[in-house]
């Protein structure tokens, strides 16, 4: 049976995009090579890279005054680099704590100097992005998680301050439209709207790297990648070559806004029944509901594993919430198509008329 999957990442990609990675696997464009044999300095490569770095500019509207660089380590290695690069004794760094991702980097930051948590959600389990306005304009940077992928809140309104902005894109970038030049640094591990797991972009404003005035090892050296044009060491050859493929697709989609477009639809779709439903209900606060990953418990937790195997049974896989947070969770990501969502929203359904509306309406005392 095919599979919907709901998956947080790495997620689900196009069919187009993992069946012409695979035949490059066996024989990249003929040349009597998989892509996994050639080497990332040859012209072949060299062109990927290329394509891939103009296809993001184009998506994404990239100005020239930003580096579109590509590195390793995901985007948990973004957490250490940031403040590597732009922090040191006597500076710092502010940070919105909006959940477990935020919270790992506030971790790592702390190591390299100065970190005030300037807002943080932690009050209400993560449920909602919290506002804040800059007074000072004096930290090194402000970093922000614009999606939540564990919790589901996602931030459509940036903090307002005048320091550079530094956000962690890993689960809404490509998903929707964003002006990059709100950012200063945007960083995003490349498995979930981009392509496999493996690589992590990190599109930055050459000012900022012109700030930088101290010695970073190499490979932690955003510097060093724009230099060599992320060739300083071998890259994550075949991750790039599949997000290319998965680029593509995205263009011929329309681009970002056809598929902000798509993604309003089907998380509606999801969060009307959550909210119609007598047996679930929404974990985020509906103005920072993510479009990517939509959290939601049932009322009857002990009913919860028995939905989880209903799903299954229909072929719906990666729902299951994480461990921290319980529940369900499912992601919404670019190429989980609206038939799926369609699917999910069924099966919720007739999960409902098998319990019982009249049971659980008596049992919780709910009006729907
Ligand atoms: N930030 C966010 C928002 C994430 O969703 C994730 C993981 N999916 C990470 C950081 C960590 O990314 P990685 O596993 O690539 O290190």
């Amino acid at each position: 049976m095919k599979k919907h999957n709901f998956g947080a990442g790495p997620c689900i990609l196009p069919a187009s995009v993992t069946e012409r990675a695979a035949q490059a696997v066996l024989d990249w464009n003929g040349m009597g090579l998989s892509i996994l044999e050639i080497s990332h300095r040859s012209p072949e490569f060299e062109a990927v890279i290329l394509k891939t770095q103009l296809l993001i500019r184009e998506l994404l509207h990239v100005p020239d005054s930003y580096s579109v660089l590509f590195l390793q380590g995901g985007a948990s290695t973004q957490f250490n680099m940031v403040p590597m690069n732009f922090l040191k004794p006597g500076l710092r760094a502010d940070y919105l704590d909006t959940g477990y991702f935020s919270q790992k980097a506030i971790r790592e930051a702390s190591l390299f100097g100065k970190v005030r948590v300037v807002a943080s959600s932690a009050d209400k389990d993560y449920s909602y992005i919290p506002d804040y306005i800059d007074e000072k304009h004096d930290a090194a940077y402000l970093h922000c998680t614009s999606n939540n992928t564990i919790e589901g809140t996602e931030m459509f309104h940036l903090p307002e301050t005048k320091v550079p902005v530094i956000c962690d894109m890993s689960s809404d970038i490509f998903s929707r439209i964003i002006n990059v030049r709100d950012f200063d640094l945007i960083y995003a591990g490349a498995q979930k709207n981009m392509g496999p797991a493996g690589l992590t972009l990190v599109i930055v404003k050459n000012a900022l790297l012109e700030r930088i005035d101290k010695a970073i090892p190499a490979m932690s050296d955003y510097r060093v990648y724009k230099d060599h044009n992320s060739l300083y060491n071998t890259p994550p050859v075949f991750s790039i070559y599949t997000a290319m493929l998965n680029l593509l697709w995205l263009k011929d989609q329309g681009g970002i806004p056809a598929i902000e477009h798509q993604n309003k639809k089907k998380a509606a779709m999801l969060y009307q029944e959550i909210d119609r439903n007598a047996l679930f209900y929404g974990l985020a606060t509906p103005a920072h509901r993510s479009r990517m990953n939509v959290t939601f418990k049932m009322h009857d937790e002990g009913l919860e594993p028995a939905f989880l195997s209903f799903a299954s049974s229909r072929g719906i896989v990666g729902i299951k919430g994480y461990r921290t947070v319980g529940g369900f969770r499912a992601s919404l990501y670019n190429a989980l198509p609206i038939s799926s969502v369609a699917l999910l929203v069924e099966v919720m359904q007739e999960f409902e008329a098998e319990i019982g509306v009249g049971k659980i309406q008596a049992e919780y005392n709910m009006a729907i």
